[in-house]
């Protein structure tokens, strides 16, 4: 059945008016797939209701930080008892302290960590302390990565980027980009000829380890370990980008998962609980250039927020317990195995990529291990399946260059209908 959109057709016009788009991030705007984008009312455990009074199980989860789901009551205990103290003081705060500890306990290569306010800040600073460090301008990113909307960043990113088929953004100047290389992720000859050209001139390589707005693109056997050696032998600093990774795909992340120690590592999402953070971290030499010890700026009225602290530690010391990563993974497991049959079963072509708890079902018959091959997902299937899983009460992207994210709060009961709904919507994409 349809599901009713008539009061989020209207509130879509009232935003509008007031607001580019009416959103205020690009994707939320439903443009790719052409519906009414969905207007929340609330979120509980794995699910969401809309101003309509649609229900849904939501596979968004706020784009990742939710990985324990909507409004984990321990979660919000915290940021009430943070609030009740007051918001922001602009001032230190012993939770900084204690968040700090958590993050450079948790990930080997994050000997300091300073706290910033998006994913985007984070990778933005670590390109400008991996330059300054250096005393090098140039840095490498893959095609299909997304660092955030930074300048220098912003060049054959994924994510909304890529949906709205943009290359790169009017308004960054040629001069900052110019010192941007880009090549296309699990390459290794790219990389060996990026570094032969460029070696000495190249301050870093950023990498998301996992890529995550591309859809879910795994790195290929010895690409992260060629990535380390090559960077190790230039001279260049390696940087993580583990804003969607981290704390997500292991609680040490993508580098725990493959072991590969990176020089600095972006966090964001999942260290905030839902709350805006970010993070940059790592070998302590290098941190140290960052002012006031060091000469290298970076600052922020927020940053290291206590609501936003509260809400991220609460979050990190949940995840802890015994068997969370194992159980995520299970559950997500057993969806990517339920598309994958569903697909055999009723004759469409696809091909499900799947670490830990991210997944992305992509409508094409060839492996998705880049940028180039994740655009052959079919968008006009995908179009139709995404109407038809949200007339199902199944929340995803509306792009397949987002992720499916599983939270603890889904259950074996939530999965199998979803399986269950994947099946009716690809039954109707066949028509
Ligand atoms: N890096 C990665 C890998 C991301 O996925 C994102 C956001 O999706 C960012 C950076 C930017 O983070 P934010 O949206 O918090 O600025």
């Amino acid at each position: 059945m349809k599901r009713n959109t008539t009061c989020a057709q209207e509130a879509f016009l009232e935003a509008n008016r007031v607001i580019p788009g009416g959103v205020n991030s690009p994707v939320r705007a439903f443009t790719s797939v052409g519906t009414t984008p969905v207007f929340v009312s609330r979120g509980q455990g794995a699910r969401v209701w809309d101003i309509d009074g649609n229900e849904y199980i939501d596979y968004i989860g706020s784009w990742g930080p939710l990985i324990l789901g909507h409004a984990h009551p321990k979660v919000v205990e915290s940021i009430q008892m943070e609030a009740i103290r007051g918001t922001s003081f602009g001032l230190s705060t012993q939770i900084e302290t204690k968040m700090a500890v958590q993050i450079c306990n948790s990930l080997p290569s994050v000997e300091m960590v300073r706290m910033v306010n998006s994913g985007t800040e984070a990778a933005m600073t670590a390109i400008r302390l991996a330059r300054g460090y250096t005393k090098r301008q140039k840095i490498v990113k893959f095609q299909g990565n997304y660092h955030g909307h930074a300048d220098a960043l912003l060049i054959k990113s994924g994510s909304g980027v890529a949906t709205l088929g943009l290359p790169d953004s009017p308004g960054v100047p040629d001069n900052v980009t110019m010192n941007t290389i880009t090549i296309p992720y699990n390459s290794l000859e790219s990389i060996q000829l990026a570094f032969e050209r460029y070696g000495e001139q190249i301050a870093a390589v950023m990498v998301e380890p996992v890529a995550g707005n591309m859809g879910v693109v795994p790195p290929l056997p010895g690409f992260l370990q060629e990535l380390r050696e090559i960077t190790a032998k230039y001279g260049s600093l390696l940087i993580f980008d583990e804003v969607m990774t981290g704390f997500r795909v292991s609680y040490q992340g993508a580098q725990g998962l493959y072991g590969i120690e990176p020089d600095l590592t972006c966090l964001g999402k999942v260290i905030g609980g839902g709350l805006p953070v970010g993070a940059y971290g790592g070998k302590r030499e290098i941190m140290e250039q960052i002012a006031p010890v060091g000469p290298i700026y970076q600052a922020g009225t927020l940053s290291g927020n206590p609501l936003a602290m509260s809400a991220g530690y609460r979050t990190l010391r949940l995840l802890e317990e015994p068997g969370i990563y194992e159980e995520l993974d299970r559950k997500t497991a057993k969806l990517a195995e339920g598309f994958m049959q569903n697909a055999r079963r009723i004759g469409v072509p696809l091909k499900v990529n799947r670490v830990g708890s991210m997944l992305s079902p992509y409508f094409t018959e060839q492996d998705v291990v880049n940028y180039e091959t994740a655009q052959r997902s079919n968008m006009h299937r995908f179009k139709k399946y995404h109407a038809a899983m949200l007339d199902l009460g199944i929340l995803t992207a509306p792009t397949p260059y987002e992720v499916m994210f599983v939270s603890t709060a889904h259950s074996d009961e939530d999965i199998e209908n979803t399986i269950e709904a994947h099946y009716q919507a690809l039954n109707t994409i066949k028509k």
